[in-house]
């Protein structure tokens, strides 16, 4: 491609609302263009890399036997209501009606319409298993969309859908998916996690989910990672204990003032005492269906929620701190809640609360605490639940060693779906003995659009993108600065030569400046330059080959360029 006649623009500024490096480079570099909020132009270079991102994709399932089909974007609401997720998928479904006054929506996902492909095509277990995919476009209507492509509302996404006659099958169709993907991140050379996850309201019975999780700082997500065994699990889901804790003598239950500390850390300070031996009490309002009701969830002092865990322990459908006003109409005062002044309510211990160990609780009254309290002594109709969130620090729940958290980019998800979305649609086949039977679905999710920008967020400096070889939009960007023909006929030599060795070459044909090139060229970060300079050859008849990765530099003769450019791709 010749850049004289590209449509490639790249800018110095970009708005203040793009904080991370990738929202910012895809902007700067001229790889994409903002049309509304969480809505963007794929620009011709953007749509390179993520047509390369795709072409990854697709190798990887193709070659394990999945089949490409093409869903529409636009799916009725008939079939969302078979399952129920109508009403439950919430507001990051955007939902609409055609002049027939008939529901649909724009797919934020597939389950139903795959669930209703096969019903209409599959009969008997001799067709399974099976596995489709697609790439597309899906849209959700983001609360939050922000850092360009990372959270957008209309995103590129691969999902695939497969289906098995029995557990078995899907776990081991579940393995070969697990691969594909650690395939896929491996190839465009990204460090990533494959995490446990948390399936949510995804999946019906016992079921198997993973994360892939780029780690990168901007991550919005929190990984626990035992170096030691190798467990890693997305917080919302990670299991691991507190590493011993000391505490003091058992004692009689004592009241003792606390003027005006009301927080664990005043509370702790005031009585001299670590924040592990206060307990910190919560109240939650739960809602199940039509049923809203409130829980107190009892922590150390210095643990915090896991609001996942509760949830599904809860099974809620919505779940949030209660207000100030519902703590008071429960007769409760904030800041001094203790476990014995909750009358009915459901109460909830933390499994690494001792409850033969002695704490300092809110006495339930202004200004006071309750020192000496043990659940097992003082304590009435209270369940034990692991409720915590995991961190930094926690020992292992596989090994016992301590754990470290990372920050993780979420770029794919994979879950076993179990029969909900078969049974609920009734899509049945007959098994081997003639009896109509529910397959087992398992679903798989990786974000195209959102890949390439992790890659950047991995592979990025003050200057620009650092392509990664596999996904970079062109190889090789070939700067010349030549003025007399005679030259820029070399220049088109030098462009067409590369291009006859198999290299995708962006030739700057522009007649900028070399600062000007040179910065354009590291904003854009493809894996090589070949810099054409026509004052340096006439010296010494040499052309320079710059690494973007490491910023090595080498000058050659013109007549070994090529096989140098070979080389050097093949080295980096
Ligand atoms: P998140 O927790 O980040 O919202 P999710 O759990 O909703 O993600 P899935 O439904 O599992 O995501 O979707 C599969 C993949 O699609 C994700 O792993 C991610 O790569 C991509 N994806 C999901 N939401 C977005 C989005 N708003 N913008 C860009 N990519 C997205
Ligand atoms: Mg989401």
């Amino acid at each position: 491609m010749k850049l004289s006649k590209a449509f490639w623009h790249t800018l110095r500024e970009v708005p203040a609302d793009a904080v991370i490096p990738s929202h910012r480079l895809m902007l700067r570099a001229g790889l994409i263009q903002k049309s509304g909020s969480g809505i963007y132009t794929y620009l011709p270079f953007g749509l390179r890399v993520f047509q390369k991102v795709e072409k990854i994709i697709r190798d990887e399932h193709n070659d394990v036997g999945c089949m490409e089909v093409s869903m529409s974007v636009v799916t009725p609401g008939e079939l969302w209501r078979e399952t129920g997720r109508w009403d439950d998928f919430g507001s990051e479904m955007l939902r609409f009606q055609d002049r027939a006054g008939r529901d649909l929506c724009i797919s934020p996902t597939n389950e139903e319409a795959i669930t209703d492909c096969f019903r209409k095509s599959v009969t008997s277990y001799k067709q399974l298993p099976v596995t489709l995919y697609q790439i597309g476009t899906k849209f959700r209507d983001e609360i939050r969309p922000r850092y360009g492509l990372m959270r957008g509302r209309e995103f590129s996404m691969k999902d695939a859908y497969s289906f098995h006659v029995d557990k078995d099958c899907l776990d081991r169709g579940y393995q070969v998916m697990y691969d594909v993907y650690s395939r896929i991140i491996e190839k465009i050379g990204l460090n990533y996690l494959a995490v446990q996850a948390d399936a949510g309201a995804m999946a019906s019975g016992e079921a198997q989910t993973h994360e892939f999780q780029v780690i990168a700082d901007s991550g919005e997500d929190n990984v626990i990672l035992c170096e030691g065994c190798g467990y890693a699990a997305n917080n919302e889901r990670a299991q691991t204990g507190r590493s011993s804790l000391d505490f003091g003598e058992i004692s009689q239950l004592e009241e003792v003032p606390t003027p005006n500390k009301s927080t664990i850390s005043d509370v702790a300070n005031f009585l001299n005492i670590p924040e592990h031996q206060t307990l910190k009490n919560l109240v939650y309002t739960s809602v199940t269906g039509e049923e809203e009701q409130h829980v107190l969830v009892v922590l150390l002092g210095d643990d915090e929620v896991n609001e996942v865990k509760l949830k599904n322990f809860l099974g809620s459908n919505h779940l949030a701190a209660a207000t100030d006003e519902a703590i008071e109409t429960l007769g409760l005062v904030k800041g001094f809640i203790g476990p014995n002044d909750v009358k009915d309510l459901k109460t909830l211990v933390d499994s690494e609360v001792d409850v033969e160990k002695s704490y300092v609780v809110g006495a339930g009254k202004v200004d006071f605490h309750l020192k000496g309290y043990v659940f097992q002594r003082d304590g009435k109709n209270f369940e034990q639940v692991d409720l915590r969130l995991s961190r930094n620090g926690d020992s292992c729940c596989e090994c016992g060693k301590d754990v470290v958290e990372k920050k993780g980019i979420e770029v794919g998800h994979i879950f076993q779906l179990g029969d909900k979305y078969t049974k609920s649609m009734n899509a049945t086949v007959l098994n081997v003995n003639g009896k109509a039977i529910a397959p087992v679905m398992g679903c798989y999710g990786i974000g195209v659009t959102r890949l390439a920008a992790s890659a950047i967020e991995q592979n990025h400096d003050e200057n620009g993108i650092i392509w990664p070889k596999e996904i970079a939009p062109f190889h090789i960007y070939l700067a010349m600065m030549a003025k007399k023909d005679e030259n820029k006929e070399i220049g088109e030599k030098i462009y067409c030569d590369l291009k006859k060795a198999g290299f995708e070459v962006l030739f700057d044909d522009r007649g900028l400046g070399f600062g000007a090139m040179m910065k354009d060229a590291e904003l854009l970060g493809l894996p090589l330059a070949v810099v054409f300079g026509e004052r340096d050859f006439v010296k010494t008849g040499e052309v320079e080959i710059r690494v973007r990765k490491n910023g090595e530099r080498c000058k050659v003769a013109l007549d070994s360029l090529v096989d140098h450019v070979v080389k050097t791709w093949k080295e980096i």
